[in-house]
């Protein structure tokens, strides 16, 4: 047979794929590990995720469901005792009664925002969304054919949002809100009394869904008390809340997520979860009931040490010249203005990252708001964070 030549056509790909964006964080860590391969010395302070190790208790629940022979398929919206230690969390960190029908468990927090996206976006219709913020609600809007609407965060007020503005940002066709408190990548948390307002003035707009991802509501400094949407009865019936263990309990890797969803949401969420991925995997699940009901001082270490860092590092940084930042709420980001330096976002993070080997992620790849910050994340020992700090200092003295 001869052999044929001709080169393939390029495949036809659907046009949303074209309008498919990606997680930055992603490119910095496979180009930071391709560094340290070629033997340079790096310290990543890109990647968003705990550098603890997942708490031994929840290892070994893991381990054992799949000692006990938990190898399969589960329902698609999860395992009724997960689904149940999801509501009771709710109900004892916010005072919320859930119902534990209306839990999905999910692989890992991104679904849920996907699967919000999917189920509202389409030609026509607007999405609100936090720029900067986590880079895929706008890639995923975009895809989706969604008309994607900034809801810009400044640093002047920490980050947070003016409920003024975001319901400003409202029209006949806005179909859903979404809000991350506290947030990726600006470690901003938004007062309630800024959310109470923001509240007040949703329910002239009941066309509204409200998604609100709380993925960061336990990694809070100074006291401060995490201020859940599903505790407000004027929106309960329109909010989903997206969460998960990935950050919590340092479970990046196992893909554990979960949302609660309004009554009416539940079934196509579902159906979603059938399509998608069917269900996620039995030993993890049985490792989130561990989480949820075992005991959680590991966490409460892990906050504690994330809030040492933070000192360190939001100090060093104004300590560079010509930057400054603001003392992060929450979360372990730090988001420096970096405009002094006389470099771009882009331009600082390739530098510091192929000239002195520390890895972040500028703003930029947020949202357009992020032009003129770095994201810098704190989930690395003080060691490395005080070495890249100099390395950075020596940079910016050259
Ligand atoms: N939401 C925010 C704000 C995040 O920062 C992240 C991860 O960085 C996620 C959701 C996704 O979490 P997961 O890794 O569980 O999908």
């Amino acid at each position: 047979m001869p052999i044929n030549t001709r080169p393939a056509a390029p495949p036809k790909l659907a046009q949303g794929m074209g309008r498919l964006g990606t997680e930055t964080a992603f490119d910095v860590l496979a180009r930071a590990r391709k560094l340290e391969l070629e033997g340079k010395s790096i310290i990543n302070l890109g990647i968003g995720q705990p550098d603890f190790r997942t708490p031994e208790n929840i290892v070994e629940a893991g381990i054992k469901a799949l000692r006990d022979g938990h190898h399969g398929y589960t329902p698609a919206g999860g395992i009724p005792e997960l689904r149940e230690a999801v509501a009771k969390d709710i109900e004892n960190r916010h005072g919320c009664i859930v119902d534990p029908g209306d839990v999905l468990i999910v692989p890992g927090g991104k679904v849920t925002m996907f699967f919000a996206i999917m189920m509202f976006g389409e030609p026509g219709a607007e999405i609100i969304y936090p720029n900067p913020g986590f880079p895929i609600y706008e890639s995923a809007i975009n895809f989706s054919g969604a008309k994607a609407v900034a809801m810009p965060l400044y640093e002047k007020t920490g980050f947070s949002f003016s409920a003024e503005e975001v319901l400003g940002l409202i029209t006949p066709n806005t179909r859903l809100l979404i809000l991350n408190s506290p947030a990726n990548p600006t470690g901003g948390v938004v007062p309630k009394s800024e959310i109470d307002k923001l509240v007040a003035g949703l329910t002239d707009h009941p066309h509204v869904t409200i998604m609100s991802d709380e993925i960061y509501s336990r990694i809070l400094y100074d006291g401060q008390k995490h201020t859940c949407l599903l505790s407000y009865p004027e929106i309960r019936d329109r909010v989903i809340l997206l969460d998960g263990a990935s950050k919590t309990y340092a479970m990046t890797g196992w893909r554990l997520g979960w949302s609660v969803w309004p009554k009416n949401l539940i079934e196509p969420a579902t159906r979603l979860a059938i399509n998608d991925h069917s269900c996620v995997n039995a030993s993890a699940q049985w490792a989130g009931v561990e989480a949820l009901t075992g005991p959680q001082d590991d966490v409460q270490k892990m906050v504690e040490a994330f809030d040492e860092r933070r000192k360190v590092m939001h100090k060093m940084l104004n300590e560079l010249p010509g930057v400054s930042c603001q003392m992060p709420s929450g979360a372990f980001y730090a988001f420096p203005n970096i405009s002094k330096t006389g470099m771009n976002a882009r331009t600082m993070q390739n530098r510091m990252l192929d000239e002195i080997g520390v890895a972040t992620v500028a703003g930029t790849s947020f949202g357009s708001f992020g032009e003129g910050y770095l994201r810098f994340s704190y989930a690395n020992s003080l060691e490395n964070i005080k070495t890249a700090m100099g390395r950075i200092s020596d940079l910016l003295q050259k």
